[in-house]
């Protein structure tokens, strides 16, 4: 750009103040204050200029009847044109205070300005809400992180991370860098690779998580370790995913599962704290088989009563099918149904295989006493929904009751939301926070016809499970745990198998020959041949634990700079096509397909 101003030098002016940062009881100082326009009024004989930067906005006043060189260097300024002002603070009479920005008691009149770097006009305004669609965003990701709102998100970002610093150092965490560049890790989703040119035909792996070397970590004796770290996963599109992510990863040596939660606990609450809301009190714990049944999911937002099963009150009614759950689904205050609203959700439930009684005024002419059994258990009040859903038939699936509650659950969720405007109980500010505990440890793979591991192939199973390992792997349940905040996974962890003919049972049981384990994880298991202690951990999702304090429905907004659902960075057009001269150097030639 061809600057048609003449621009200043910072020379040796230094900043005095933020653009927050002053008050009423700093009138009467001469400051020098440094940013970026904001907004520019201009009412002939004074301009008013709103003057930016992260902390907030102080308004500069210009008098034409003083310098009149002053006066027209302010006329020529523009929206987020860089300057710097001198000026002297004064209080604003009490009818222009302006009790919208920080600093809206006093002004500051300039007394000397320099323009230090003009601006194109910005594809959008630096509002906190723009009407620009995602991608604009993202290509000028420079200008949008400029957005007030984009500010306090980043900030809150690093305000967490100083908290979670903070929190694991008192309890005695050292903080442990591992390696990017590494080999395949056992989280289950696809690496991503980068060729190795001194070696060519070899590939280094971006590491899905932490896990392996966390764990040797512990056998190296470092006990409690943790990081904030960029974990990669090339996994395929979903609405909310990062091909890279941030966790806060932590693991710790000779653990009880309650010690871990005693660390998590005051962390999440400090964390809380920092971003203004206060949580306290222990988090409470369920079973995954309690959650199963009381929310049909494994990550149930606890801001809304649960589910109950009362088959047992209905016995040959024919409501559901033999053997199979009838659920009372409850939703407190969401008031009169009209049929339009009923006629919109059944669908919902219905094309999950639900058979779905929205209409239970009409039940309670053939079972009044037991809907007042219903009503009387789940607490429901008059205005309150109560819908009950069974099944014509047992669901083909292998576990048929799961899929009722699971379908149900998901029915649970969709009526929350759905009606949210009328009983408010989905208030972003409630946070509620829950452990789910003693997960199944293996999951049946219907594509490769074999069990995999629920969590990870290094997560311990329950001690008086170990004989069933290979004699009822679906009855095994882990020593792993889950942290759910409303209704999002938060991270998950568990206790790992340290000794080595546990491992091997393990593997066999996911139908892994020990050779082949060897192969892909061979270090970590001769490390457990060398006094391997008890250990265990966890991983927090740092983008999603930022995005539910910051109140937005994103990761992407409140990660600087974060990639589209396809895995494209807008702004500089990663990924890119590399010249034949890289692919030569790291021994690689494409194929045409
Ligand atoms: N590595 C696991 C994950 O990334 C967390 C853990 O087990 O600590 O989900």
């Amino acid at each position: 750009m061809e600057s048609s101003l003449a621009l200043d030098f910072l020379g040796e002016l230094r900043r005095t103040h933020s653009c927050g940062a002053l008050r009423l009881a700093d009138a009467g100082k001469s400051v020098v204050l440094m940013g970026w326009v904001h907004r520019r009024r201009d009412l002939g004989g004074v301009i008013f200029i709103h003057l930016r930067d992260r902390e907030g906005v102080t308004q500069c006043v210009f008098h034409a009847e003083g310098d009149s060189v002053l006066h027209q260097k302010a006329e020529s300024l523009r929206p987020e044109y860089v300057i710097a002002i001198r000026g002297k603070v004064e209080p604003r009479t009490a009818d222009t205070v302006n009790a919208n920005i920080i600093t809206g008691e006093v002004e500051v009149v300039a007394e000397e300005i320099l323009i230090l770097n003009e601006s194109k006009t910005p594809p959008f305004p630096m509002e906190d809400h723009v009407d620009v669609s995602e991608e604009v965003r993202l290509k000028y990701r420079f200008v949008d992180l400029r957005r007030p709102r984009m500010q306090r998100n980043v900030i809150l970002r690093s305000k967490v991370s100083l908290a979670v610093r903070n929190s694991l150092a008192q309890q005695g965490f050292l903080e442990i860098e591992t390696p990017f560049m590494t080999r395949s890790t056992p989280e289950g989703a696809r690496d991503f690779l980068v060729p190795c040119r001194l070696q060519p035909g070899t590939f280094y792996a971006l590491p899905q998580s932490p896990q392996i070397f966390k764990q040797l970590l512990m056998v190296s004796g470092y006990d409690r370790y943790f990081q904030i770290v960029r974990c990669f996963r090339d996994e395929d599109l979903r609405a909310d995913r990062q091909p890279e992510f941030t966790q806060i990863d932590l693991e710790m040596s000779f653990p009880q599962q309650e010690q871990i939660f005693e660390v998590i606990e005051p962390l999440v609450h400090n964390v809380c704290r920092e971003a203004g809301f206060a949580v306290s009190g222990p988090i409470p714990r369920l079973t995954y088989d309690e959650v199963i049944r009381s929310y049909g999911v494994d990550k149930p937002d606890l801001r809304m009563p649960p589910f109950l099963d009362v088959a047992d009150l209905f016995p040959g009614s024919g409501l559901t099918a033999d053997g199979m759950p009838l659920v009372a689904i409850h939703i407190p205050n969401v008031g009169t149904l009209s049929r339009k609203d009923r006629d919109d959700v059944k669908p919902f439930g219905q094309e999950r295989g639900l058979r779905v009684y929205d209409d239970v005024k009409r039940l309670e002419r053939d079972f009044a006493a037991p809907i007042a059994t219903v009503r009387e258990r789940m607490g429901v009040k008059e205005g309150d929904l109560l819908f009950l859903c069974g099944v014509g038939e047992p669901p083909k699936s292998p576990r048929p009751v799961q899929s009722v509650f699971e379908a149900c659950g998901a029915f649970r969720t969709f009526l929350g939301q759905r009606f949210n405007d009328r009983h408010q109980l989905l208030s972003p500010t409630d946070f509620r926070f829950l452990w789910v505990v003693d997960f199944p440890m293996f999951e049946w793979d219907e594509e490769d016809k074999r069990w995999v591991a629920a969590h990870h192939p290094f997560t311990s199973v329950k001690d008086e499970h170990i004989e069933k390992l290979t004699t009822d792997p679906a009855g095994c349940r882990a020593k792993s745990y889950d942290l759910v905040l409303n209704g999002v996974e938060l991270g998950s962890g568990s206790i790992r198998i340290h000794r080595r003919d546990v491992q091997s049972k393990v593997f066999a049981a996911l139908g892994r020959s020990d050779d082949e384990a060897r192969r892909r994880f061979g270090f970590l298991l001769d490390a457990l041949e060398y006094g391997a202690p008890p250990h265990g951990g966890i991983a927090l999702g740092l983008d999603r634990l930022v995005m539910l304090l910051a109140g937005e429905s994103s990761i992407r907004d409140v990660i600087p700079f974060p990639k589209t659902s396809k895995g494209t960075d807008l702004m500089c057009e990663a990924p890119s096509e590399i010249g034949d001269r890289q692919l030569r150097e790291v021994g690689i030639a494409l194929r045409k397909s």
